[in-house]
């Protein structure tokens, strides 16, 4: 895994994304302020206008530098919370050194750790976190399990679709959507449908590697 590998995925991701934008920005209309789709797409375009600046750079310091343009660039609760996963994936390990797909899915799970504290949202509360956290967890058990990594994928793919689907019913307890209490059920939550898309490009991508 290599900076260039970074790039190509945020530009597979930007278009599955943009493809996607009326269906997220409703899920926003409906349960948030309606601002997600575009704190995405900016995010993506900031992270994919760095290429110039980072395609030469170390593993780590070009998820530092995305951590940081994603942190300073990006309103709402997603940009403090993936500037927190980048950040966090930059900090984790020697990345100074090639990264394999075992360090990947480490430095994965350690970022998605550091959002859950960060925005101290547990499976189950409605937000990203229920796509997030099954889907480290699925990673995490895969590696220790040496299981195929094309079936790994695969699993991801409907570990993130089952946690996306599963924010339908839930009542919000974190976020904006907290405060429409009751009147949240019903809804799928915009970051869990944002976040299982980017989930499933990638290992999508890996699987037809
Ligand atoms: P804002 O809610 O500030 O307008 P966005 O619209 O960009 O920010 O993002 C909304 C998404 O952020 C929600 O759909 C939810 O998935 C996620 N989210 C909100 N609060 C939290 C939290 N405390 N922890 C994890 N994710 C959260
Ligand atoms: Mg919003």
């Amino acid at each position: 895994m290599s900076v260039d590998f970074l790039i190509k995925r945020a530009k597979e991701i930007q278009v599955v994304i943009d493809s996607h934008a009326l269906e997220i920005e409703k899920l926003d209309q409906e349960i948030g302020d309606g601002d997600h789709i575009f704190n995405i797409q900016r995010g993506i375009k900031l992270v994919i206008e760095l290429e110039p600046i980072i395609k030469d750079l170390s593993m780590s310091k070009a998820l530092n530098q995305i951590s940081m343009k994603v942190l300073s660039g990006i309103g709402g609760s997603s940009g403090a919370l993936f500037g927190t996963l980048f950040m966090t994936m930059a900090k984790s390990g020697n990345l100074d050194k090639a990264i394999d797909y075992k360090k990947g899915i480490e430095m994965f799970a350690s970022g998605v750790e550091a959002v859950k504290q960060r925005g101290k949202a547990d499976v189950g509360e409605k937000t990203m976190m229920d796509v997030l956290i099954p889907v480290a967890d699925c990673l995490k058990k895969g590696i220790q399990n040496n299981k195929n990594p094309k079936d790994l994928m695969r699993e991801a793919i409907e570990t993130a679709e089952k946690g996306m689907l599963s924010t339908k019913n839930l009542l919000a307890t974190k976020g904006r959507a907290s405060f429409l209490g009751k009147r949240s059920i019903g809804h799928i939550d915009p970051g869990a449908r944002s976040s299982q898309l980017m989930i499933k490009t990638v290992c999508t991508s890996i699987l037809n590697s």
